[in-house]
């Protein structure tokens, strides 16, 4: 793997409040192998070249001690929204677990989002942070059906595997629950998908599922979403075209599908919304949060 030169590591979160009640962020890789066709961190936004390959980032351990030191104000890291943290360069360099080790030698707290189910090696960690601080870890899962799931985020464990990493990490007394993020017009915006991945996420110990409910497509990220479809399932891009045009946010989660979503969350007592989720894993009582709730 290659490593690039690198200043910092932690950003001060822009939207914290909003995204899981972050208040830093980090992404220890640059770049992802999981090859989902729908993934957002590949639009030229972000400017990431090659977006494919994975590429670690110099001294970024040291880098990290030096920042977490120096930080007068504890608060959650969320890692991984630009790439999967558990990439499988991460089995040999640990340079995640190396990052959680400091977090918990800090007392900061942390947020993971991961499609990957290498994050139970790191149980032992997540565990010693929750004593002091903050821990929410969430699994995207986009569809309840692993064949198709194979086809969508082709190079990664497939669902049933992310859901029964979700067994073992509540199992271990940590706060775990599902992004059901994006949900794909005409491929897993079913009602008996969304009922499916809350129930199988409430089976498997669930405590939350969010979702933003459509799919971003924006430049570059479009083009390669649509040749991906034309590969996997002929004729739906212009089905896409057809229903969304442009548009650079296509969301099939109309009134009915909604409500759907939220009486199967009810049913199963699993909470979908952010304020409700950060107050449930969030133990801090320190006013700046109840200001926000
Ligand atoms: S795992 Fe996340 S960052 Fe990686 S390709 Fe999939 S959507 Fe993109």
């Amino acid at each position: 793997m290659e490593f690039l030169p690198a200043k910092s590591i932690l950003q001060k979160a822009s939207h914290g409040e909003e995204w899981f009640g972050i208040d830093y962020n980090m992404n220890l890789y640059k770049g992802c192998p999981h090859q989902c066709i729908y993934c957002d961190s590949r639009s030229n936004c972000y400017q990431i070249e090659d977006f494919d390959r994975v590429r670690g980032k110099e001294n970024e351990i040291e880098i990290l001690n030096q920042e977490l030191q120096s930080k007068r104000k504890k608060g959650v890291i969320g890692i991984g929204a630009m790439s999967d943290t558990y990439n499988p360069f991460e089995k040999q360099y640990e340079i995640t677990r190396k990052a959680l080790k400091l977090i918990s030698d800090y007392h900061f707290g942390v947020s993971i989002e991961t499609k990957s189910n290498l994050i139970v090696r790191d149980i032992d960690l997540f565990q010693k942070i929750n004593t002091t601080s903050d821990v929410i870890l969430k699994f995207t899962i986009t569809t309840a059906d692993d064949t198709l799931c194979k086809k969508i985020e082709p190079c990664v464990c497939n669902s049933s595997e992310r859901w029964k990493a979700m067994e073992q990490l509540s199992n271990a007394g940590l706060f775990v629950g599902t992004l059901l993020t994006p949900i794909l017009p005409f491929l897993t915006d079913s009602e008996e998908n969304i009922k499916n991945v809350i129930r199988l996420s409430a089976e498997n110990g669930a405590k939350f599922v969010f979702s933003m409910g459509g799919v971003t497509l924006r430049e570059n990220q479009r083009e390669y979403f649509f040749e991906k479809l034309d590969q996997l399932f002929p004729n739906l891009k212009e089905k896409y075209r057809r229903t969304f045009g442009n548009q650079y946010f296509c969301c099939p989660f109309n009134e009915n599908l909604k409500n759907v979503f939220e009486e199967e969350c009810k049913k199963y007592g699993l909470l979908y919304k952010m304020k409700d989720i950060i107050q449930a894993y969030q133990k801090r009582d320190d006013g700046e949060q109840l200001s926000f709730l």
